[in-house]
This record gives structure tokens, C-alpha cells and sequence, in this order.
């Protein structure tokens, strides 16, 4: 069996990122980049705030960019998913079903995925008036009454965007406390289009082909209510995607990995973390793919740190 250089699993701004550096610096990187590639952009509409995209641009088309970019330069990819790593010695193995590859070093750049509520009406409603992203759908639901569930920012970030297109923006939170920053909660205490529903839930959506209505639940007295709605956003945080790497590398207690500060090095040397699998604070494609620059860079020094092995020159500036 072949032993690569550089194994990237994830295809998202940080795998590309990674694989593009990686490419140019001549590593032949092998992208395991999953059955469905892309990551969250590929549910975003309209990226405004990614530099170079003047006018915008679509999340699937800017992802697209990213791939053929990488691709140009020579990485390879291979469009399934990982089932299987063993980090435990070099090279570094890492399974597709029974297919084997190895590497000196591998690039866990899988991403993170939005939490859902988890009710059996929520998965029907999805991208018809149930939806994570307020950023992608807002539009949607201009002059209508939505409800947002969360107290944490993205919550109150939801629901502030949602007030610049709905008519009125209900924030449901299951405590009396929030868990956002004070100025987060302050700008929604000014906002005159937003109001909070405290101490309560979202037991079920109701309605057929449409949301129309939700019933909400008391947590202090268990009673239940039902809201007329047009839609819901939920916001209730993100899950890294990470099952198959936390029994052997460092993670917090959320399951985001934990890389050495100022690098994307894991606890286990030759193995990198870029993007939203190790960063729970900014979450933006433009941080996804710095991070995914800066582990081709770490990945490519420790290639070169190698012991008989001929060493790289960095492509830094190249
Ligand atoms: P978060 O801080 O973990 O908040 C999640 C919220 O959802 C909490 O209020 C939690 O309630 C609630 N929740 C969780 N599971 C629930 C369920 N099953 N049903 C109902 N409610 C549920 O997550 P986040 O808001 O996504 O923020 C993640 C990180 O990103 C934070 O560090 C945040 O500061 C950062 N962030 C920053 C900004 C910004 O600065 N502009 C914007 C977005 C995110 P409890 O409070 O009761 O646990």
C-alpha cells in the first residue's frame, strides 16, 4: 500500500484550503471529502462576507471554486466517507469502508453540523419553514410572525437578523436566564419587533405542507400552548463532526477538538485539526480556511521535520 503525504478528510473551506496549499507544495494531497461535500455552505444561499466575492456569491458555487482550485494543482479526491482512523502509529491509517490509505500526516477538517430539537415534525418542516440558518432563509419570511429557539448569540443573532424581514420574531428559551453576551441581549431589548417567550419549549410543529402554528410548552408547570407561526429557526448550537477521531484525540467536553494554541497540531504528532471541527468562537468560512492554510503549513513543516525524509520547502508567499 501506498504511503501518501497528506491525507485531508473533509470538504468543506478548511479540506479545500488545505488541499490547495497542500497541492502547491507539491504533498499530492489525497481529499476524502465526503458523500456530500461542501459542508454548510451547501445549504447557504447568498455568501456576502467571503473577501474576492464582490457581488456574492452562492455558497455551493463558492465551494465549488474552492474544489476546482485545489484540484488544479493536483489533489486528489475521493467523494465518500471516512468510517474508520487509527492513529496509533506512522503512518496514519484511515479507512473508507474496507479500503485502506496511509499517510505520515492527516487533516481533520469535517466541520460541524447544526443541532436540531429533535421532534418527529421537525425533520417534515425542514426547508419549509423549519430551518438552522436565518442568514440563508430569512428572506423567506419577510413580513411574517417566526419563532427562533435558543438563548445562547446565535439565538439572539437569528432573531435580530430575522427582525430586519419578519414582522414580529418570537425568541423561545427554555430558561429565564440567557446564555448570549449582554450587548447581544441589550440590542433584542431595544428591538421593538422581538419579544421573549421564557421558560418554555417547542413541543411540536403543526401544519401540512407549511408551518402554522407551534405548541409551545411550560418547563416550570408542563402546561401546553399553540402559536399561530409561519416559521421556526432553531439555534441551539452546533455538534463537531467528530465520532471517529475523539477516542484518540484530545477533545472538550462539546466534542470540538483541541489543537496546541497558536497552531492546528493535535495531540497526536502528524495528525491537524482545521476549521469549525476545532473552533466553537467564530465559525466563518474565512476562519475555516485560514485554519486549513495554516495546517497544510504545519503539516508540510513536520514532513520536512522528518527524520530521512527530504524535507519541503514552504510555500508560504510562494
Ligand atoms: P450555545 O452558547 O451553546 O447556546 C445554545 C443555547 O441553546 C442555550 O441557550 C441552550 O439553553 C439552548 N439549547 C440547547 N439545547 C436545547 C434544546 N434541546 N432545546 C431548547 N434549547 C436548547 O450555542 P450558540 O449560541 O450556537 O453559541 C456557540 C458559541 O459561539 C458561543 O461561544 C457563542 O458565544 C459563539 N457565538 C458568538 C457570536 C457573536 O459573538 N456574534 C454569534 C454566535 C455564536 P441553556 O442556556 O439552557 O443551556
Amino acid at each position: 500500500m501506498k504511503t501518501r503525504e497528506l491525507i485531508i478528510i473533509g470538504g468543506g473551506p478548511a479540506g479545500y484550503t488545505a488541499a490547495l496549499y497542500a497541492a502547491r507544495a507539491d504533498l499530492e494531497p489525497l481529499v476524502i471529502e465526503g458523500f456530500q461535500w461542501g459542508g454548510q455552505l451547501m445549504i447557504t444561499s447568498d455568501v456576502e462576507n467571503y473577501p474576492g466575492y464582490a457581488d456574492g456569491v452562492m455558497g455551493p458555487e463558492m465551494m465549488a471554486d474552492f474544489r476546482r482550485q485545489a484540484e488544479r494543482f493536483g489533489a486528489e479526491f475521493i467523494t465518500d466517507d471516512v468510517t474508520r482512523v487509527d492513529f496509533s502509529e506512522q503512518p496514519h491509517r484511515v479507512y473508507v469502508g474496507d479500503d485502506e490509505y496511509a499517510a505520515r500526516t492527516v487533516i481533520i477538517a469535517t466541520g460541524a453540523t447544526a443541532r436540531f430539537l429533535g421532534i418527529p415534525s421537525e425533520e417534515k418542516h425542514k426547508g419549509r419553514g423549519v430551518s438552522a440558518c436565518a442568514t440563508c432563509d430569512a428572506a423567506f419570511f419577510r413580513d411574517k410572525d417566526v419563532y427562533v429557539v435558543g438563548g445562547g448569540d446565535s439565538a439572539f443573532e437569528e432573531a435580530l437578523f430575522l427582525t430586519k424581514f419578519a414582522s414580529r420574531v418570537h425568541l423561545v428559551h427554555r430558561r429565564d436566564e440567557f446564555r448570549a453576551s449582554k450587548i447581544m441581549v441589550d440590542r433584542a431589548d431595544r428591538n421593538e419587533k422581538l419579544d421573549y417567550v421564557l421558560n418554555a419549549v417547542v413541543d411540536e410543529i403543526v401544519g401540512d405542507a407549511k408551518v402554522e402554528a407551534l405548541r409551545l410548552r411550560s418547563t416550570v408547570t408542563d402546561e401546553t400552548w399553540e402559536v399561530p407561526a409561519d416559521g421556526l429557526f432553531v439555534a441551539i448550537g452546533h455538534d463537531p463532526s467528530t465520532a471517529l477521531f475523539v477516542d484518540q484525540l484530545d477533545h472538550d467536553d462539546q466534542g470540538y477538538l483541541v489543537t496546541v494554541p497558536g497552531s492546528t497540531a493535535t495531540n497526536i504528532p502528524g495528525v491537524f485539526a482545521a476549521g469549525d471541527v476545532q473552533d466553537h468562537t467564530y465559525r466563518q468560512a474565512i476562519t475555516a480556511a485560514g485554519s486549513g492554510c495554516m495546517a497544510a503549513l504545519d503539516a508540510e513543516r513536520f514532513l520536512a521535520a522528518l527524520e530521512g525524509h527530504p524535507g519541503t520547502a514552504l510555500t508560504a508567499g510562494r
